[in-house]
């Protein structure tokens, strides 16, 4: 039975979390092995909140020239977390850079061309790289050397899960009725982190309801009002970049609680300026608030 596989990671992952604050020594490199971008995210997204640090997150794929590296690299803060999702898909040439500022926090960078071109040695901050593959054989030997922890998710079927919900909202002493089992299971795309999430929030809101019971309509209200992702959408960079609190608390007093472009102080959005894909960062200079329409008209002309 693989049944607490991966309540197996997140208690392995939170004893070395402690491990890392109480020695205050950095959180190693770890690589996710996954085919659910879905609990690959909600992993970076806990190891970041209990560490306290800040997320910046990447796709493999936009990471072509050394140049995308060296710019989030040069970027980056002592202890923060730089996760690259799908680190497969990173260029050769890249990997050449990644691979000794993970190990030894340098990177060379070229400056000038032609005849007067040469590398100088940059000391970046002691970042933490979390990434994540879709199966073992994708990765290079030397990059995956690079990586201290390692952890696989296992998928479920359909019933596994279910019984394992069944078992976990029998603990939680809320009346259900049987087919939440079957929306549960359907809504977690066969992954078992994802589902136990939903169900704790899916218990939250029971609880919280006049009638404490659980059902279809219930749990759909649950994931409208609570914010759900579906698993099957990975969302755009942008939207998967995770602003810290504080970053978004400054931006508001700055921007005054409303939209910088025309003064709406409805449906606001936190916005990178210059998109996390082109190498924005998550500071506070980079973000900007916009109503949610001056947000898409300007994703929209980008
Ligand atoms: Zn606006």
């Amino acid at each position: 039975m693989t049944e607490f596989s991966s309540s197996g990671i997140t208690n392995k992952i939170n004893k070395l979390i402690e491990k890392s604050l109480a020695s205050k020594k950095p959180f190693p490199h770890t690589l996710l092995i996954s085919e659910s971008r879905k609990s690959n995210q909600s992993l970076v997204e806990h190891i970041a909140q209990r560490l306290n640090a800040k997320l910046v997150v990447a796709n493999g794929s936009d990471i072509e020239r050394p140049g995308d590296i060296g710019g989030l690299l040069t970027n980056m803060e002592d202890g923060q977390i730089l996760f690259i999702d799908g680190i497969h898909r990173i260029s050769r040439i890249v990997e050449e850079y990644l691979y000794p500022a993970m190990e030894e926090f340098t990177i060379d960078i070229m400056i000038d061309r032609g005849p007067s071109a040469r590398s100088v040695r940059i000391n970046l901050p002691q970042f933490i790289v979390v990434a994540s593959i879709p199966d073992e054989g994708s990765l290079s030997k030397e990059l995956k050397s690079a990586f201290l922890c390692t952890y696989r998710f296992e998928s479920h079927s359909r019933d596994e899960l279910k019984a394992i919900f069944e078992k976990e909202l029998k603990k939680s002493g809320i009346i259900y009725d049987a087919d939440v089992l079957d929306l549960l299971a359907e809504k977690s795309g066969k992954n078992l982190t994802e589902g136990m999430m939903l169900l704790k929030k899916a218990v939250k809101y029971s609880q919280m309801s006049e009638s404490a019971q659980l059902n279809r309509s219930v749990l759909n209200e649950c994931l409208e009002t609570m914010g759900h992702m579906p698993a099957d959408g990975g969302g755009s960079i942008q939207n998967r970049t995770v602003i810290p609190d504080e970053i978004k608390r400054e931006v508001w007093r700055r921007d005054q609680g409303k939209c910088i472009k025309c003064g709406n102080n409805e449906s606001l959005e936190f916005d990178h300026i210059i998109p996390f894909s082109r190498g924005g960062s998550n500071m506070v200079r980079n973000i900007q608030l916009l109503c949610e329409a001056c947000n898409r008209s300007k994703s929209d002309s980008i």
